[in-house]
């Protein structure tokens, strides 16, 4: 069991040499933590921002934004880890930022970006666990180094940065939809967010060809018996939290552009995770 907490990244980032910030192809700067990306730096160690689930976007919007994060002046690599594609290059990059051997690195980043995904990917069938680093809180069962290559080692357990911000910033951060007071809402905002950047996306997902999100809504209620028990009404929570967990499996799928994030660059800069 993990608890995201600050304290817990700061645990791992003190006990690492290398941490790869995972953020997610359709929304890299959202998925980004200014935050953990300070914490790195002021405590001295290598970061890598993997770029992942670029199975999400067209090949070129991935490039584009390794070229974006990369001339911030962070090394970035992007892969789609599910698929087990990108991890070569992946591990060619964390060798690249290494400075003395043995190292430790750690995958860090927000719910759902592939962060267990990454380190099974990097772990391979091969390798073995070694010693536990006791102490750390925030964790139940002690964190556990894999050796990963010649003298490379890997912390199992993923930082997970705590999800904050607005309605729609907390979906695209990972936050699940059981944990929303109100799914509606942000659900709306997404559909919205679908809509504009990608007019095909609620057509594609739910066979359902309307602009007006409430109306989407009550379409996929209805369509799937989804009623108040009292009056009849299209049960809009339950639509609200499937476009929800649709959006973080892929099946409603969009991207923001990077073309957009460079023309709006300094409102886009309030956006990234403090
Ligand atoms: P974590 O919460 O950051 O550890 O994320 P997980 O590794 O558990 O992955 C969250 C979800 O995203 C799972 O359903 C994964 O199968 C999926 N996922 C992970 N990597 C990729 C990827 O490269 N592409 C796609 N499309 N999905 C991925």
């Amino acid at each position: 069991m993990i608890l995201a907490s600050w304290r817990s990244l700061a645990w791992i980032v003190r006990r690492v040499d290398v941490v790869l910030e995972v953020v997610d192809a359709r929304d890299p700067v959202s998925t980004r933590s200014l935050r953990l990306e300070r914490m790195v730096q002021s405590l001295g160690k290598r970061l890598l921002i993997v770029i992942n689930k670029a199975d999400l976007v067209p090949r070129g919007v991935a490039e584009k934004w390794k070229r974006i994060l990369e001339d911030q002046g962070y090394r970035t690599v992007y892969m789609a880890a599910r698929d087990h594609k990108g991890t070569r290059v992946l591990r060619r990059a964390i060798r690249d930022v290494v400075e003395t051997y043995p190292a430790i690195v750690a995958v860090a980043g927000f719910p759902k970006t592939g962060k267990s995904t990454i380190i099974n990917a990097l772990k391979g069938r091969h390798s073995a666990s070694t010693s536990p680093i006791p102490g750390s809180p925030g964790y139940t069962t002690h964190a556990q180094l894999y050796r990963i290559g010649e003298n490379l080692y890997m912390l199992d357990t993923p930082g997970v940065i705590p999800v904050e911000g607005g309605p729609l910033e907390a979906i695209i951060r990972g936050r699940p939809p059981e944990q929303l007071e109100d799914p509606v809402r942000p659900a709306v905002m997404l559909l919205e967010r679908a809509l504009r950047y990608n007019p095909l996306a609620v057509k594609e997902a739910y066979g359902i060809d309307e602009k007006d999100p409430y109306r989407i809504l009550e379409l996929i209620a209805l369509k799937r018996g989804w009623r108040y028990k009292s009056d009849g009404e299209p049960l809009i929570e339950e639509a609200a939290r499937t476009v929800i967990r649709d959006y973080h499996t892929g099946k409603l799928l969009f991207y923001v552009p990077p073309e957009e994030y460079m023309a709006r660059k300094s409102s886009y800069k309030l956006h990234a995770a403090q």
